[in-house]
């Protein structure tokens, strides 16, 4: 039962009066805690939505390994025959349309020896050790993002893993995914099959019993010789099944120029005038280098921009996301390990944030970077002292800026409202100390040995 209206007056009359009533404890609270409280506290903290993931890299990759084990899966245990990247996963009848050398390079994931299921772990996670070098983002898209293979092409466990992140969030008390899961390339199946094989999953009684609702993008890789032809297929398809996906995006290295945001302002003016509905939120700007992308990036529609890293080096694009019209999502976690930001402290979030430029915190790819979102919340309170006010803006806005349907930005809004003010009287209260204690312990992404 939602009891929106009522929230919605106290939450009013509390700002008209200045100042959150919390906000001394919250100061108090993220001051003297140790380390480790602080990230328990941080991880009771209402979040709003994660609306920036890549669905395949955002559950644990254990998650691939067990399943890929229970099916007919096999990987590439050396590198030999012309290939170099061991640890690939393909089904078996992909493995036999493989010159004959090259077969001989794989074992069936179930065989794996706990050495090799280690390797294969640690060939697709980011390490500590190899996070934020100049290396780092070839290792991310050449090496880690690839290895997934023919798994990424399941319909069965693509929908599954919906599941798992769904759980993710809600441990974590997020209340909404907004995850770029495309299901147009699913093996025997037309696309709008594939969307059934998903949509019926999430209405099983695991994943409405989360609580956390879901909403996605189909994503076009942009400087593919066939991307044009894939942003019209994906506004169609989104038309088709408004349901569940809500919008389109553009994905891979910007620092591709056959990818620039140019290269796509007649195609997507053309969809723009056909497709009266369907949203927009394209990556742009994850470079640290000065270009004009975030702008251009804007002018072609888009609403919200994955990174916008470099928007703070053009004016223009300053300009435009000051009206705040157009949000930002930024991905902390994400840009340190991929070497765009490795030192967070000169992350342009605070100066976004206290110019009144919506923002929200993602996970963009949490398992491969064996990091969750509130990883991101402890990386932005502790490097950018954030007030209570900002960080309960910061939840509002993921949901405000959303792609979800009208109704539903309604009935989540509320609810976040609600958990706020639960978190709020939970730790102004004298017990807050025993409160604190019972959190759950926080689950990190953590992807050691299964
Ligand atoms: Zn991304």
């Amino acid at each position: 039962m939602f009891r929106g209206p009522a929230i919605a007056l106290m939450l009013t009359a509390g700002l008209c009066a200045g100042q959150s009533p919390f906000e001394a404890r919250w100061k108090f609270l993220t001051q003297s805690l140790s380390k480790a409280d602080l990230y328990r506290l941080l991880w009771d903290v209402p979040k709003g939505g994660d609306i920036h993931n890549h669905h395949e890299y955002s559950v644990p990759m254990t998650f691939w390994l067990e399943r890929a084990a229970k099916g007919d899966y096999q990987t590439r245990v050396r590198p030999g025959c012309g290939e170099t990247l061991p640890w690939t996963v393909l089904r078996s009848d992909s493995v036999a349309a493989l010159p004959a050398c090259a077969q001989r390079d794989f074992a069936p994931m179930r065989a794996l020896t706990a050495a090799q299921r280690r390797a294969w772990l640690a060939a697709i996670t980011l390490s500590e050790r190899e996070a934020g070098k100049a290396t780092s983002k070839d290792e991310f898209f050449e090496r880690a993002v690839p290895r997934l293979g023919d798994l990424e092409r399941d319909p069965q466990l693509i929908a599954d893993a919906l599941v798992v992140a769904q759980q993710q969030l809600q441990s974590e008390n997020a209340l909404y995914l907004e995850t770029q899961a495309d299901p147009r390339s699913f093996p025997g199946l037309s696309a709008d099959q594939g969307a059934e094989v998903l949509r019926l999953r999430l209405a099983q009684p695991d994943s409405i019993a989360t609580g956390v609702a879901v909403r996605m993008q189909v994503s076009t890789l942009r400087f593919g010789a066939r991307a044009e032809a894939d942003l019209r297929d994906g506004f169609a398809f989104v038309s088709r099944n408004m349901d569940l996906w809500r919008g389109v995006n553009l994905v891979g290295r910007e620092d591709n120029p056959a990818g620039a945001p140019a290269r796509f302002a007649a195609t997507l003016r053309g969809l723009r005038a056909e497709y009266p509905q369907v949203n927009l939120s394209l990556h742009a700007g994850e470079s640290a280098n000065a270009d004009s992308n975030v702008t251009d990036t804007i002018s072609l529609g888009a609403s919200r921009i994955g990174h916008g890293i470099n928007a703070r080096l053009d004016p223009k694009a300053m300009e435009l996301l000051r009206t705040g019209r157009y949000m930002i999502e930024v991905c902390l976690m994400s840009n340190r390990a991929l070497g765009y930001v490795p030192d967070l402290k000169r992350h342009p979030l605070p100066y976004y944030l206290r110019q009144g430029i919506p923002v929200s915190l993602n996970t963009d790819d949490r398992g491969i970077l064996r990091s969750n979102l509130t990883d991101e919340y402890f990386a932005a309170v502790t490097q950018f002292n954030l007030t209570w006010d900002e960080v309960v803006r910061i939840g509002r806005w993921s949901l405000e800026y959303s792609f979800a349907e009208p109704e539903l930005k309604r009935q989540l809004l509320v609810r976040y409202e609600q958990n706020v003010l639960a978190f709020e009287r939970k730790y102004a209260a004298p017990d807050w100390k025993h409160r604190l204690a019972e959190v759950p312990e926080p689950r990190r992404n953590a992807a050691g040995p299964p």
